[in-house]
């Protein structure tokens, strides 16, 4: 069933997670392992992103945290320290904050 914002909102992400109730060695897979079962309980996640930014913010190294791998995870953090840093380069470029 569809969950709405609202009820996202009133309560704690972790409460709506699709993987609640599912075996956390499917989402902590040894070296190598696949991780396509886990990514597809997160595929129909309503939470999902949160999950994912939860995980960003707390440098979780190990296992799928919204949907994605550790490797992928840590292209995302790369991507997005570069995008702040290129947008910080454009700033003192044009003389903002001076
Ligand atoms: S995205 Fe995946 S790991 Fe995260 S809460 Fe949802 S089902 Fe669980």
């Amino acid at each position: 069933m569809q969950k709405t914002s609202e009820e996202i909102e009133t309560r704690g992400w972790q409460d709506l997670a699709n993987c609640l109730g599912v075996d956390p060695d499917l989402f902590f897979p040894e070296r190598g392992a696949s991780t396509r079962e886990a990514k597809e309980v997160c595929r129909g996640c309503v939470v999902r992103q949160d999950c994912l930014e939860y995980a960003l913010a707390n440098g979780e190294k190990f296992g799928i945290w919204g949907g994605l791998s550790e490797r992928e995870r840590r292209r995302i953090r790369r991507q997005r320290s570069s995008a702040r840093r290129a947008a910080l380069e454009g700033e003192a470029a044009d003389g903002v904050g001076a």
